[in-house]
């Protein structure tokens, strides 16, 4: 059958104007943001049911034709553009985006998956709860992008990742079958759980339409710092101190260098130094509470006097109002987003045990400069995870598309430290199309024969999502 006689039946089933065939269109589904991809599709499905997503998947199947689920398309390992031979339909989830419950009571929201991120943390609110997940890219993103990629952010620290946040999933597998597992139930022993499978799949086991969530209390007080320190062990000495006196109460730890900074301050609008005078790191540290009654003022206090008297901190900004807690966040939100107004940027998300962050860091900025000469390491991220996202932007007036040659090359040096350390290559941003030849590298052959038996009993055909992951 020709593709435009496949267009013509799958508009019958969802409406000509959610299939979009034209090249204007199509254009935004088929790029990432880091540009590394370029993808060509004959179509972008946009159903707006799951009834209708399950109808399309039906023909799919029936009719052998490849499907790419895309939600808000700021994922960063490429799953979610189609690939360069036309041969993959995109199926867009925005139109998924309702709200179908709210139980304040029961602490727990379920909504469709084409919901954007921020405005699920804006249903919670308005019922004085919690959403916690929390990204740089939570205008985009949307909550099946999400579960799909098991992502992390912010907020692992003291929430975990999308994985702990989620009760139930409705999920159409590869042949239309509709899953309803939309349960809110904390407890549930009964057999394999099913839903595991499916977060952090990257779309290639079903495609999630519907998630119900867990909420939590809406933090009453909430405090921040941004530590200037001038070692990443002098800010693990911090993480461990604040850790050991505020435990659950310690809501963010992110670690930042000057050069991030000072990229945030000349790229990012709004973005101001909290801090008078420069230092070699920083600490934006974050503590929060559910109750009013909770003294956190005084234990960020507490914490920040013992390491001034300790001497590993030696100047520190707090946070007077929520403006200034969101000022300190704008810069480590905006510190992806500002590296690509440096030029080429050699990306790795990777996670070594916490304690070996400052061994790790030390090696591997060494490493990557003896490598490429004058390169500027932006190490940066989420060190009470022990999740780096060791960013090296190029060296200043190097050639873009030189520099990115490299990034095999210099992947590997990054990943055999990481390796040394008993680290994950991809600690939140899955493997999608650019780690799947990765993959290989870090598990077992037992492992990944596990995972081939899984996607061949979901999707015989090889049909969603192909050539991702595995
Ligand atoms: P997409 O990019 O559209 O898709 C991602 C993958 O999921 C693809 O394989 C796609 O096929 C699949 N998929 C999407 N929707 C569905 C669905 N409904 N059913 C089945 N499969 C689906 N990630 C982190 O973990 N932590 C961070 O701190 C973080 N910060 C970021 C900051 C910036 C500025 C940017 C641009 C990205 C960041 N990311 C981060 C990566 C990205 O935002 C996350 O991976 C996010 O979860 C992807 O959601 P999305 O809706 O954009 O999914």
């Amino acid at each position: 059958m020709e593709r435009s006689q496949h267009a013509e039946r799958l508009a019958d089933l969802i409406g000509p104007a959610n299939v979009l065939t034209n090249d204007e269109d199509k254009a935004p589904y088929l790029v990432e943001w880091r540009d590394l991809y370029q993808g060509v599709t004959p179509m972008v499905l946009r159903p707006g049911t799951t009834e209708e997503v399950s109808a399309v998947m039906t023909y799919a199947y029936e009719h052998g034709l490849q499907i790419v689920p895309q939600g808000g398309n700021t994922g960063l390992v490429g799953g979610q553009i189609p690939a360069e031979n036309g041969a993959e339909i995109v199926l867009s989830l925005g139109r998924m985006n309702k709200v179908r419950n709210v139980d304040p009571v029961g602490f727990t929201i379920t909504v469709e998956s084409g919901v954007i991120l921020e405005t699920l943390h804006q249903e919670a609110e308005k019922a004085d709860r919690l959403f916690p997940l929390s990204l740089g890219a939570q205008g985009s993103c949307q909550i099946g992008g999400n579960i799909s990629t098991n992502a992390g952010g912010t907020a692992v620290l003291a929430y975990g990742n999308t994985r702990d946040l989620v009760l139930g999933l409705e999920v159409v597998l590869p042949n239309g079958d509709i899953w309803n597992g939309l349960r809110t139930l904390r407890k549930d022993n009964t057999g394999y759980d099913l839903k595991q499978l499916f977060i952090g799949a990257e779309g290639t086991l079903g495609i999630i339409t519907a998630a119900s969530l867990k909420l939590f209390p809406k933090p009453k007080k909430l405090e921040a710092a941004f530590v200037g320190i001038e070692t990443p062990q002098a800010a693990l000495r911090l993480f461990s101190t604040a850790k050991a006196k505020a435990g659950p109460v310690l809501t963010g730890f992110e670690l930042m260098p000057r050069v991030g900074v000072e990229f945030c301050l000349s790229h990012l609008d709004g973005a101001r130094d909290p801090l008078s005078a420069p230092h070699d790191w920083y600490v934006l540290m974050e503590l929060s509470s559910g109750s009013e009654a909770f003294p956190i003022r005084d234990l960020l206090e507490e914490i920040l006097g013992e390491a001034f008297e300790e001497g590993f901190v030696s100047d520190a900004a707090l946070a007077e109002n929520l403006t200034q807690v969101q000022d300190f966040w704008h810069i480590r939100h905006g510190m992806s987003e500002v590296q690509k107004a440096e030029g080429g940027s050699i990306k790795h998300d990777v996670s070594v045990p916490v304690a070996s962050i400052p061994d790790f860091l030390d090696k591997a900025m060494s490493a990557v400069s003896e490598f490429v000469p004058g390169c500027r390491p932006v190490p940066f991220g989420h060190l009470g995870d022990g999740n780096i996202h060791f960013n090296v932007s190029q060296p200043v007036g190097a050639d873009k598309a030189d520099y990115l040659a490299k990034w095999d090359a210099m992947n590997e040096i990054v990943h055999g430290i990481v390796h040394d350390f008993h680290g994950s290559i991809s600690a939140e941003h899955g493997i999608g199309r650019l780690k799947r030849d990765l993959l290989k590298t870090v598990k077992s052959e037992l492992e990944l024969d596990m995972m081939k038996r899984i996607k061949d009993a979901f999707d015989p055909k090889g049909l969603l999502n192909p050539h991702r992951v595995l």
